[in-house]
């Protein structure tokens, strides 16, 4: 897979995608990432990318020149997305539609983001990697290209299955994971685990993922059109793990007078 990303600041997203499990699949060739310096292409001394709004206002903005420049150089795959709090929310659904994909392009804004020209006559669509806002689009990048290479084959090895993650084939969030000791500083991980039936332990882990995602993303459950009556009946068979805490703390009840 081709992955092409422009910014001005390759170092950063070229390190970050150097390390680990993207380091490792660039260099099997599994991907092939090329990050592109927008300064590459400005025209004057002082490599320009940017410029004061029209109609005035805080910040600055991108300026088109460089960024048509360097994407018509590069000819790179698409679709190429900007990267943008208002873009389409990412998620592991469309992080699958870009892994069935070629190759894909991502653009990175900095400052108070890009001349609207950019929109209009040069990408494909925006993504945004949820509501809060970056100083610019290159963490949003790398985290859209490791969501979308750890679903290449033979990106993770073989033993992983992204189906049986969250977000996976059965839309739920997973079931909690233990390993050695089973005793830690008394307390025990769950004996059906260690039991070796295996029947049983896919049951409890698939009430547990239920238990788990009505509790904290009940839209999760929703979306999927609710719960079955066979897995009405594990429910009522395993009691939840719990998960002691939430963050922000919940508002507690005012106690009655
Ligand atoms: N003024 C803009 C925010 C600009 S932030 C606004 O109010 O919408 C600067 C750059 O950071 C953006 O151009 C974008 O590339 C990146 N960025 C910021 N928040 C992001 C998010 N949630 N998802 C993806 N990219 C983001």
């Amino acid at each position: 897979m081709r992955v092409d990303v422009f910014t001005i600041f390759p170092a950063l997203v070229d390190g970050f995608c150097a390390e680990s499990l993207l380091g490792r699949a660039r260099a099997a060739g599994l991907v092939d990432l090329r990050c592109h310096d927008l300064r590459a292409h400005t025209t004057d001394v002082h490599r320009t990318v940017d410029d004061s709004p029209f109609g005035g206002g805080a910040g600055m903005v991108m300026k088109p020149e460089p960024i048509f420049a360097s994407v018509e150089a590069a000819a790179p795959p698409r679709p190429l997305l900007l990267l943008g709090p208002g873009g389409t929310r990412f998620d592991q659904s469309i992080a699958r539609t870009l892994a069935a994909m070629p190759g894909f392009s991502l653009l990175c804004g900095r400052y108070e983001g890009v001349d609207h020209r950019v929109r209009e006559h040069l990408v494909d669509g925006e993504i945004s990697i949820g509501d809060y806002v970056l100083a610019g689009g290159e963490v949003a990048a790398c985290v859209v290209i490791e969501a979308v290479a750890r679903l290449l084959p033979g990106v993770m090895g073989n033993e992983t299955s992204a189906d049986e993650e969250s977000f996976g084939a059965d839309e739920l969030l997973e079931h909690p994971q233990y390993t050695r000791p089973a005793t830690f500083r008394g307390w025990d991980a769950p004996e059906v685990l260690r039991s070796g039936d295996h029947g049983r332990i896919s049951r409890w882990q698939h009430a547990q993922a239920l238990h788990r995602t009505l509790q904290a993303r009940p839209d999760l459950v929703e979306r999927r059109g609710g719960v079955t009556e066979a897995e009405r009946a594990t429910l009522a068979e395993t009691d939840p793990v719990a998960y002691p805490f939430s963050f922000p703390p919940k508002r507690q009840e005012p106690h009655a007078p």
